[in-house]
């Protein structure tokens, strides 16, 4: 059993700042952030809305900085991933994917949330054969190809402009006729020739035997269907937290499987604090998570102190 005073679970954004406070405050300070650790700004090109930065930084680029400043500090980053918490009281007991297991006063859970699917006939066959939730990780597959991309949220957006570079055609596909992705990036998608828009279309189905060959579109106000011909589908339709291996804790949930903290981040367990997107309703943001992680550090930081 490895015993250290708080353990982070999630080298993202939050995972990174929650650590970054707590270390610098005198806490032995883990994180354990899975086989590749970072979250989901490994797979985003570009932000431009992280402040700090005059030009765009890419997200790899950015959290491969937000590690070696953790690691300067004296922050462990383990590339395990933590599958059990037990206790309902400090020290909590952690069991690694690797099934070594930590005795830890406290625990910030930074876990993140992934892609979610559309859950339509063909999709779950043809994942890795045409369908993608990651444009930045497959989309240099489909140089030369034609693509649709579903969604109609920043991911998506950004996802069509990156495709456009070297995909001949992207097709946007969204559900209504209103975007959650912001105006400026709108506009970039509107002013790019060969990005085209079908709106209030939703896809029905994947079609293809061993890659993807078209998708059967079905507009929501008509009803009518068509079949577009396309060569990969990337699904961009929001993430959902990472929160199910979370279920036989004592750790409390929301219906939407997200942890409930209160403005200190602490979770309904004492000496459990969460941060980040496996926590946000609405605004998942890199620099919102990194916020949540500051207070979720320094509140874990003071539990410690309290408890030693
Ligand atoms: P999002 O903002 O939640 O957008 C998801 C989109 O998918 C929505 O347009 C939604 O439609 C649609 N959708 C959801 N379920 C669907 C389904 N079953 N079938 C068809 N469409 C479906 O998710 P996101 O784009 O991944 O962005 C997540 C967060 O990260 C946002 O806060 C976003 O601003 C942020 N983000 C920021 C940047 C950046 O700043 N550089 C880049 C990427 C993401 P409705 O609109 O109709 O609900």
């Amino acid at each position: 059993m490895i015993k250290t005073d708080l353990m982070i679970i999630g080298a993202g954004p939050a995972g990174c700042s929650a650590a970054i406070y707590a270390v610098r405050s005198g806490v032995k300070t883990m994180i354990a952030g899975g086989a590749m650790p970072g979250g989901q700004l490994l797979q985003t090109n570009d932000l431009e809305n992280y402040p700090g930065f005059e030009n765009p930084v890419g997200g790899f680029e950015l959290m491969t900085a937000m590690h070696k400043q953790c690691k300067r500090l004296g922050v462990e980053i383990l590339t395990d991933k933590i599958v059990k918490i037990e206790g309902e009281k400090t020290p909590f007991i952690l069991t690694a994917e690797s099934g070594e297991q930590y005795e830890s006063m406290a625990v910030i859970i930074a876990a993140g949330a992934s892609a979610r699917w559309l859950g339509v006939s063909g999709e779950e066959k043809l994942k890795g054969h045409g369908v993608s939730a990651c444009a930045t990780c497959d989309g240099f597959f489909f140089r030369g190809k034609e693509v649709v991309v579903v969604g109609g949220g920043n991911t998506a957006f950004e996802d069509a402009l990156f495709l456009s570079q070297f995909c001949p055609k992207v097709t946007l596909v969204h559900r209504r006729e209103g975007f959650r992705a912001d105006a400026v990036t709108v506009e970039k998608v509107k002013n790019t020739p060969n990005i085209s828009m079908m709106l209030n279309c939703v896809i029905d189905e994947v079609i293809g035997q061993e890659k993807v060959t078209a998708a059967i579109l079905r507009n929501v106000k008509t009803q009518e269907k068509t079949t577009l011909s396309c060569d990969g589908i990337f699904v961009a339709v929001g993430a959902v937290p990472q929160t199910d291996w979370l279920k036989e804790s004592a750790v409390k949930l929301t219906e939407n499987g997200l942890v409930q903290v209160d403005a200190h981040q602490q979770t309904n367990v004492s000496g459990i604090f969460a941060a980040g997107d496996c926590t946000e309703p609405e605004f998942r943001q890199a620099i919102v998570a990194a916020g949540s992680g500051a207070k979720a550090g320094i509140s874990a930081a003071s539990f410690i102190n309290l408890h030693r």
